[in-house]
């Protein structure tokens, strides 16, 4: 045999093994996606994702502080309005006592030390169930809906939260936020986290059980991006980079592992997010229970890809079962 052929001498110890990663797995690149209600005492399971929740503002501490204990180091708030007034403008999305806004001075008052992001997004509040405002005709009309978001946003930092991730993908809306956050003085107080790359998705659907966020009509193909788009989630990525984001994230991750890698060349300097969405989550769950692979083994063969593709944060609903895993 070549010299040049062998190569199992470099990784035939568990430790050796090891050493061939760039980088691993730890506590602090995790962020854990949860819903927040406006039903303050809720703690309503969701079927279509297994072992996740609705909670409510009351509930947080019992839903956490086990985590927090285990070394959760931070969230991602969803709100999910389900008793108020939705309109053309998503009005309560930035209602000083809605669940948003409520979780973040409750989370910040209960755990100092857990790192607060909040989803920047109207379709949870608007009357069409839209990311944007609308023309009259039903199209998306770009300029009052990323200043309606940049709104939304600074009302969130205003609240307590230490990082915005707008994921409605309205043209210029970085610029708008980033523009009012030093507007407000807060530039250089909240990260701004891009929902850049975020595709539309088969896998979505779980998570729109949970959020109640489906559209009322149409599809969100005019704003989120088609899966074949490498050329456009690029030109994206770069856009959000130029326009001031703080990180860049890529939505789904697994089917889009390519763009992953390609968001680590084209924003290098940056921190690089991906999110494994509800339905990737729900698969790999899925697959577990029939019987396809060990669960926690796949969990983390999903998440390592992530990392070897150029991630250092990663948004998982697996995150409460990472941190048992870790310690083990
Ligand atoms: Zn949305």
């Amino acid at each position: 045999m070549e010299i040049s052929s062998v190569l199992q001498g470099g990784y035939q110890h568990p430790l050796s093994r090891s050493w061939q990663a760039k980088r691993t797995l730890t506590k602090s690149m995790l962020m854990y996606p949860i819903f927040i209600t406006d039903d303050p005492d809720a703690h309503v399971e969701i079927p279509s994702l297994p072992g996740q929740a609705r909670w409510g503002v009351n509930k947080i501490e019992e839903f956490l502080g086990p985590l927090v204990k285990k070394g959760l180091k931070s969230v991602i708030l969803f709100g999910v309005p389900l008793k108020c007034e939705k309109d053309g403008k998503g009005t309560p999305a930035d209602d000083p006592s809605g669940p948003v806004i409520l979780a973040v001075k409750k989370i910040r008052e209960l755990f100092p030390s857990v790192y607060i992001a909040c989803d920047v997004c109207l379709c949870e509040y608007t009357s069409h169930g839209h990311c944007g405002i609308l023309h009259a005709d039903g199209t998306i009309n770009s300029v009052p809906s990323a200043a309606r978001i940049a709104e939304v946003a600074l009302s969130y930092a205003q609240a307590g939260a230490h990082c915005v991730a707008p994921s409605d993908m309205m043209d210029g809306r970085i610029k708008a936020i980033k523009t009012a956050l030093i507007g407000a003085g807060l530039g250089n107080k909240c990260t701004l986290m891009s929902y850049s790359a975020k595709f539309a998705s088969s896998l979505y659907g779980p998570f729109r059980d949970a959020a109640g966020s489906a559209p009322s009509f149409g599809d969100r193909k005019c704003y989120q991006l088609p899966p074949t788009a490498k050329g456009l989630a690029r030109r994206a990525i770069q856009r959000d980079v130029n326009e001031g984001a703080d990180i860049i994230m890529v939505k789904p991750a697994l089917p889009y592992l390519d763009i992953i890698a390609d968001a680590a060349q084209i924003a290098s300097d940056h921190p690089l997010a991906c999110y494994q969405v509800s339905g990737e989550y729900a698969m790999v769950v899925a697959g577990a229970r029939a019987g396809v692979y060990d669960l926690r083994t796949m969990a983390f063969e999903t998440v390592e890809s992530m990392i070897r593709a150029g991630c250092t944060l990663i948004l998982t609903y697996f995150t409460p079962q990472f941190l048992d895993w870790l310690d083990e």
